[in-house]
């Protein structure tokens, strides 16, 4: 496979008009037009390169679109102002009142909540499906199924979806494949086995600072073009959508994507190696013990590694809390619920971003009260982390 997403974003030569490094910022709202029928002809989609208002697109929000779209592999993309907001909109595009949607049940909360519990009232029913079991897939397709929706790395038990086999399914049957790559980007493109769409939260790695909020949706030219519509488009008459100055701070972050996974990466593997001889349960992607991991290593880019992601079961809630407290007073890193920042972030997903699941469900996933999620940071010493983590786990009585 020859497509390199580092490469991508190395390719990524945006001058100014000035030849400015960095673009500079659109800090306006609307444009002007020197003809009124210029201004027309824009509102009706048949115009290249004219702007008509930043809700639509602004040329700062253009060019992270861009980049993002290269980094994915897709001919289009359109950012947004958080993951929910190109989720939701990406979602309703496609589905309407009497459609039926197939969904991983592992996925992030604030999706499985709009799914299960908002999408009804608009009458989009989802069947909720161990994405790792595929025929169990097959047997959710309906008549007026219209896709599968699936994070390639779920949130939080990590599970990985063979992507390959999945979008054979989703072919055959002539659904689309909406994938979730917020917990491995570079590491893996979905796009390469058969997604239709690729959704991210530019919240999490891809900006990668903790002090943003952002969202992307990248497809085809067609389909992110019909989310703009100004007349029919989910994204542009739902509103979420990215401010200039946002845009341009997270390229700015973007351009050091690569370099981060790796380490990311690399701390993540050393740890998770280390956590699983001292005998705690663990579940990475890069550990031979873990049920995704031939997947994902079959289908991985192999320069990004198995990301920045671990859990490990420290055997109830009141050990958690006790563990990550522990772990905050130590300065390891922050009790904290987002992940891709430079410093460890860790939570209880049962408890916090995965509350939105039923106790019933979470547990015929196998979510339990102490599985721990960590967000693996970029610390320069990881032996050393590796000791300090240890310290608090017997402190705790974990081992
Ligand atoms: N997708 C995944 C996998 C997430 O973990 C999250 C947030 O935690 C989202 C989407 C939603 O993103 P945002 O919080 O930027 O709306």
């Amino acid at each position: 496979m020859s497509f390199n997403p580092a490469k991508a974003i190395e390719g990524i030569h945006t001058f100014g008009p000035n030849y400015e490094v960095n673009p500079p910022i659109s800090d306006t709202s609307t444009y002007a037009f020197k003809k009124a029928k210029d201004m027309y002809d824009t509102f009706e989609g048949e115009t290249e390169g004219m702007f008509l208002y930043s809700r639509h697109t602004s040329p700062s929000t253009a060019y992270l679109s861009e980049a993002l779209a290269t980094m994915e592999n897709m001919p289009s993309a359109n950012v947004t102002a958080s993951g929910m907001g190109a989720i939701v909109p990406a979602i309703l595009q496609l589905c309407g009142a009497g459609d039926h949607i197939i969904a991983s049940r592992t996925i992030y909360g604030g999706t499985y909540a709009f799914l299960k519990n908002f999408a009804p009232r608009l009458g989009i029913e989802t069947t909720f499906v161990d994405i790792t079991d595929l025929p169990s897939i097959e047997d959710a397709i309906m008549d007026n199924t219209k896709l599968i929706y699936c994070e390639t790395v779920s949130n939080p038990l990590l599970e990985v979806a063979d992507l390959p086999s999945i979008s054979k399914i989703s072919k055959k049957n002539n659904l689309k494949l909406f994938v979730d790559n917020t917990f491995s980007p570079l590491s893996i493109s979905p796009q390469l086995h058969g997604a239709d769409v690729v959704l991210h939260s530019l919240t999490k790695y891809i900006n990668g600072s903790s002090d943003a909020m952002g969202g992307v949706l990248c497809a085809d030219e067609d389909f992110i073009n019909s989310t703009k519509d100004v007349n029919t488009g989910a994204s542009m008459l739902m509103g979420a959508s990215m401010d200039s100055f946002r845009a341009a701070s997270i390229l700015k972050n973007l351009r050091t994507l690569p370099i981060r996974i790796q380490q990311h990466s690399k701390n993540a593997m050393y740890l998770a190696k280390k956590l699983e001889e001292v005998g705690i349960p663990t579940l990475y992607p890069g550990l031979k013990s873990h049920p995704g991991h031939e997947v994902f290593s079959k289908i991985m880019n192999k320069d990004f590694g198995f990301g920045g992601m671990l859990t490990i079961d420290v055997g109830s809630q009141a050990k958690a809390d006790a563990l990550m407290e522990k772990m905050q007073d130590d300065k390891l890193g922050y009790l904290a619920v987002s992940l891709g920042f430079y410093k460890t972030l860790f939570s209880a997903p049962g408890a916090s971003t995965s509350s939105e699941i039923p106790e019933e469900e979470q547990e015929t996933m196998g979510l339990s009260k102490g599985l721990v999620r960590i967000s693996i940071g970029l610390d320069h010493d990881i032996e050393n982390t590796y000791q300090r983590m240890l310290t608090c786990l017997k402190e705790i009585e974990i081992i």
